[in-house]
């Protein structure tokens, strides 16, 4: 690599595709930048070097699925809890466990259960009973009601 200090518009006017300044980049490459951009070859070599996969990081979460814990600290959740999460969902461990207070504390509307009345057999004797209090009692009703006008 022939890393000739030559200024841009010298490269350019040269027809070359990159020139040299001398000054390492931004990134700290020391190397050629590109007339047409500007832009560092050796960042542009690193962004090309980057589409093969890159030294792997893990997540906490990803630790904890390694070291088969069963939470780990992510990131704080909106309500800003302590940033537990559970590995498996990563959901936060304390809105988990409010919701499932307010789970508890939650009591479902009873059904109404509609109840079955149960077939009695027709039995002539109890029709018979039931009629005859029936009477019985309207009888004595009207009694009362004519002890009552008598009264008056
Ligand atoms: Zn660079
Ligand atoms: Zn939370």
């Amino acid at each position: 690599m022939a890393n000739k200090l030559i200024q841009r518009a010298e490269a350019i006017e040269k027809g070359e595709r990159t020139y040299f300044t001398g000054k390492a980049c931004l990134r700290g490459h020391l190397t050629e930048r590109y007339c047409s951009t500007g832009g560092c070859v050796g960042c542009e070599r690193a962004r090309s070097r980057s589409a093969t996969p890159l030294p792997k990081v893990f997540t906490p979460r990803q630790i904890a699925i390694k070291e088969k814990h069963k939470t780990y600290l992510g990131h704080v959740c909106e309500f800003n809890h302590s940033g537990k999460r559970f590995t498996t969902s990563s959901a936060c461990v304390e809105c988990n466990s409010t919701k499932r207070k307010k789970a508890r504390n939650f009591t479902p509307k009873k059904r109404v259960v509609k109840k079955r009345i149960p077939k009695v057999k027709v039995n002539k004797e109890v029709i018979i009973k039931q009629e005859k209090q029936k009477v019985e009692s309207f009888k004595e009703m009207a009694k009362r009601i004519y002890e009552r006008d008598q009264q008056w």
